[in-house]
């Protein structure tokens, strides 16, 4: 098996250790060449959604991207990477890679509380470690998501198919119960 770590801006190394930690090898994606290498799944880091947005445009990698999700790619999304998956954000009016039924609020928790450090139930595995750095949530998901995890009242993990989303890093830390969890659902796809 192996995983591609979308590598344009962003945390995307530390995705890259967590799936080594786990015995996985990691490819980066940084130009369209890259998409011709085999791999099985795709994370997209946090960072900033805009500047992703814009690369993954510029560097002629939106397309080809976005139609290997459309005909089921596992891939997991963490908070930047949520609002690219998001079908629709809510104080944004451009959309990205819009695959999943969500709808995400960028810079949900506003200034002040822009980032911070808690711990809560995730469905399946139980309560883990959630940072947050100027995340958003999910306001709302359609019938066919199913949402994993709830923290201090907001959506901050999703579900849809072969699509994972949280809005917080797993990949920051020691826990890697998320980054199995998607490990998983990648092999269930090869099996
Ligand atoms: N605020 C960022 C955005 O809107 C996301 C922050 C993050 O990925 N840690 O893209």
């Amino acid at each position: 098996m192996q995983i591609a770590v979308l590598a344009l801006q962003g945390a995307f190394i530390e995705h890259e250790h967590m799936l080594n930690r786990l015995g996985v090898s990691a490819i980066e994606l940084r130009q369209k060449s890259d998409l011709e290498k085999p791999f099985d799944g795709l994370i997209i880091p946090g960072g900033e959604s805009t500047v992703q947005g814009k690369l993954l445009r510029e560097l002629d990698l939106f397309d080809g991207l976005k139609a290997r999700l459309e005909s089921g790619l596992p891939v997991f999304g963490t908070c930047a990477g949520l609002i690219l998956l998001a079908k629709s954000i809510k104080n944004d009016e451009r959309t990205h890679l819009a695959t999943m039924d969500i709808v995400a609020l960028r810079n949900a928790y506003g200034r002040q509380l822009g980032s911070f450090y808690d711990e809560c139930e995730f469905e399946w595995i139980g309560k883990i470690p959630m940072t947050f750095i100027r995340a958003p949530y999910i306001d709302s998901v359609s019938d066919n998501v199913k949402i994993l995890a709830e923290c201090r009242g907001n959506i901050v993990a999703a579900r849809q198919g072969n699509q994972l989303v949280t809005s917080f890093h797993p990949e920051l830390g020691d826990d890697l119960s998320v980054h199995q969890y998607f490990v998983n659902m990648v092999r269930d796809t090869i099996q």
